[in-house]
C-alpha cells in the first residue's frame, strides 16, 4: 500500500467503543495508516483516537440514524478526501426461541445489522465506484452460515448480511470494489456481555434447546477462545491480500462449525438430487 502520508489507506469503521471494531481501529493507527472510527457515543473513543498526528479521527454514528450516516460519511470525506475499505462491523445478538421473540426487539436488531449496515454501504459506495477502488468488510458471524437454537432471530440478522454482501459482491467486482464478508466464532468482546439482548419469556418446551443455549453464551462472557485483536490483525491481512477471499471465518470453533454445515448441506442436497431435478418439465 502507498507509503506517503496522504497517501496511507482511509478506513471507516462502524461500532468502535468496544469488541473487533475498538482493535481494528487501534492496528489501523499502529500501522500508520488513517481511521474514522466512529460510536454511538464519539467520547469513547477520545482515548482511541488521540496522539495520532490527525490521522484518526472520532465521528458519532448510529448506523440506525440516516443523518448521522450520511454526516458521518461526508465528515470522512471531507478530512481525508476518500474512504478505502468501509467496515460494518456495528452489531449486536438477541437471544430467544423464534416462539419467545419480541416483535420490537426483534426489528431493532434488524433495522441495526441489517438496515445500518446496508445504509451506510449505500452512503459509501458512490465514492468508491467514482475512484473504482475500494474494499466493503461486513462482519458477519459463524451464525451468518448457521442457525443455533436460541438466536434464530440474529442468524436471521446475519444471514441478511450475507446474502446482501454476495449480491453486492457481484454487482462491484467488475467495476473493481471488493467485499468480505467476516464469519468469527465466539470472541472476547463485549458482544455476549454487556451488548447482548435477550427475550423476556422462557417457555419450558424450549428449555432444551434455545434455554440451554442462552446459560451457554451468558456463562462463556469473557471466557470464549477467540482473541479480538488476532481477529483484527486477520481482517487486515485479508483485506490487503491480493487473493483476498469472499468470506473469513475466524476461530476454530467456526472453522469447524462452518465447513462441518457445508459438508452436510452439499450431501443433504445431493441424496435428494432425482426430486430435485424432476421438478423441472420433462422436456426443459
Ligand atoms: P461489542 O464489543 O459489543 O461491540 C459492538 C459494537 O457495536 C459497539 O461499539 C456498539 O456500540 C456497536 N453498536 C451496536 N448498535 C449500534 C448502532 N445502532 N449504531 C452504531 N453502533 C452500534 O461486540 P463485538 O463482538 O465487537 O461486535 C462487533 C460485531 O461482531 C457485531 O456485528 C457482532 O454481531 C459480530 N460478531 C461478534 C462475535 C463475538 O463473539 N464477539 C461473533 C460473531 C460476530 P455501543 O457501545 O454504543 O453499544
Amino acid at each position: 500500500m502507498a507509503s506517503t502520508e496522504s497517501d496511507t489507506p482511509v478506513w471507516f469503521i462502524t461500532g468502535c467503543s468496544t469488541g473487533f471494531g475498538r482493535e481494528l481501529a487501534r492496528l489501523v493507527l499502529e500501522r500508520g495508516w488513517r481511521v474514522v472510527a466512529t460510536a454511538r457515543k464519539p467520547d469513547t473513543l477520545k482515548d482511541l483516537v488521540a496522539g495520532h498526528d490527525g490521522r484518526g479521527l472520532a465521528v458519532a454514528l448510529d448506523v440506525t440514524d440516516q443523518a448521522q450516516v450520511d454526516g458521518a460519511v461526508r465528515a470522512a470525506e471531507q478530512a481525508f478526501g476518500r474512504i478505502d475499505v468501509l467496515v460494518n462491523n456495528a452489531g449486536y445478538g438477541y437471544l430467544s426461541a423464534v416462539e419467545e421473540g419480541e416483535d420490537a426487539e426483534i426489528r431493532a436488531m434488524f433495522d441495526t445489522n441489517v438496515f445500518g449496515l446496508a445504509a451506510v454501504t449505500r452512503a459509501v459506495l458512490p465514492g468508491m465506484r467514482a475512484r473504482r477502488s475500494g474494499c466493503i468488510v461486513n462482519i458477519s458471524s459463524q451464525g451468518g452460515m448457521i442457525g443455533f437454537p436460541g438466536s434464530g432471530y440474529y442468524a436471521a440478522t446475519k444471514f441478511a448480511v450475507e446474502g446482501l454482501s454476495e449480491s453486492l459482491s457481484k454487482e462491484v467486482g467488475p467495476i473493481g470494489l471488493r467485499v468480505l464478508i467476516v464469519e468469527p466464532g465466539p470472541f472476547r468482546t463485549d458482544w455476549a456481555g454487556r451488548s447482548l439482548k435477550q427475550s423476556a419469556t422462557f417457555i419450558d418446551d424450549y428449555e432444551a434447546t434455545a434455554g440451554s443455549r442462552r446459560k451457554q453464551i451468558s456463562g462463556y462472557s469473557g471466557k470464549q477462545p477467540g482473541d479480538p485483536v488476532r481477529a483484527a490483525d486477520a481482517i487486515i491481512k485479508a483485506v490487503q491480500s491480493d487473493n483476498p477471499p469472499l468470506r473469513l471465518v475466524l476461530g476454530r470453533m467456526a472453522f469447524e462449525g462452518v465447513t462441518g454445515k457445508l459438508r452436510t448441506t452439499l450431501e443433504e442436497v445431493e441424496a435428494w438430487k432425482d426430486t430435485s431435478l424432476g421438478a423441472d418439465f420433462p422436456d426443459a
